[in-house]
């Protein structure tokens, strides 16, 4: 277990460098606006607008409970919109910081050309992005991801972005943050990292709440990443409405064998119908539903710290 009780180093925002120590609570996986339902073939989701009139007022209440940073991972193909997160900050007084890469096979953008370039070239493209700004702007983003897999397994595609992600982790010292679901999948992509030389204390794998499996989650650990549960308090589908049980337990557990240094917490947000307006747990939902729930399962405080304010700022800093 890890004795750090004070972030160190540096993460990049939205609105410029500041110190890790700054960073306060994050939510380290979270969208503001996202659109998963343009590709073809998909009909049974839609978006989450991103409409600031609808969006500031959910950020505020994240602030207004305690929030100090929120981690958007929304990438070009789904939305991602560098000025409108540096006006979210501005407008809520947050740290936002924001994702690079590509998301998954369906969400490629076509203009990408990933199937026509070296894993260099597209390296290159990253680095460039992290040190100089994206999609036009000066916003430079401050961390890898989330990038994943549509299914169980790495496409030929999907390999090739996450050789990319991996070359450019090592050139610039961000981390990666992948989205790996219902499925030991994350175990796939941590080799092909591991196989670029990538510091596996500089992954997380997300999404591993949708595949509650304590095995793989110390699998996970026994390489040296790191596991998020970042799908908390959502609603889609039967186990994540009644799931959360399963998680506080496997949550537990994973500490109790002092493993709370690898584990984030996040909820994921990605649809208009998880925001307070709609009747969702908005941005609230770890301070007001899944935290005390942890408490309630015997989860001490300064196990809650770590999760929540010194493993995102260690991930985030470089
Ligand atoms: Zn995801």
């Amino acid at each position: 277990m890890s004795t750090e009780r004070v972030p160190t180093g540096h993460v990049q925002t939205v609105g410029g460098r500041v110190p890790a120590a700054e960073l306060g609570f994050v939510l380290p996986h979270e969208h503001t606006g996202i659109q998963l339902w343009q590709i073809p073939d998909r009909w049974d989701y839609w978006e989450l607008t991103p409409d600031d009139g609808l969006l500031v007022p959910e950020l505020a209440a994240y602030r207004a409970a305690g929030g100090g940073t929120l981690v958007d991972l929304t990438l070009p193909g789904v939305g991602r919109d560098p000025l409108r997160l540096r006006r979210y900050a501005e407008a809520t007084g947050l740290h936002i910081v924001m994702g690079t890469g590509w998301y998954r096979t369906a969400y490629y953008p076509a203009e990408a050309l990933i199937d026509r370039r070296s894993v260099d070239d597209l390296a290159d493209e990253l680095v460039a992005g992290i040190d100089g700004g994206v999609d036009g702007t000066d916003v430079r983003p401050g961390i890898i991801g989330e990038i994943g897999t549509d299914k169980p397994w790495l496409t030929a595609l999907e390999e090739r972005v996450h050789r990319a992600a991996g070359r450019a982790a090592r050139r610039t010292g961000l981390a990666i943050t992948t989205h790996s679901v219902m499925s030991p999948v994350g175990l796939a992509q941590l080799r092909v990292f591991e196989d670029e030389g990538v510091d596996p204390a500089r992954v997380v794998i997300g999404h591993a709440d949708s595949y509650p499996v304590l095995e793989h989650y110390l699998e996970i650990i026994r390489r040296g990443a790191n596991l998020e549960f970042d799908f908390l308090g959502m609603s889609f589908t039967p186990m994540e409405r009644h799931g959360e049980p399963r998680i506080v337990d496997l949550a537990r557990e994973l500490i109790d064998r002092g493993h709370v240094d690898r584990l984030l917490l996040s909820q994921d947000v990605c649809h208009n119908s998880q925001l307070t307006a709609y009747g969702g747990n908005g941005y609230v939902h770890l301070f007001e539903t899944f935290l005390p729930r942890l408490r309630a399962a015997g989860v001490p405080e300064s196990a809650i710290h770590q999760m929540t304010v010194l493993n995102p700022a260690r991930i985030l800093a470089t």
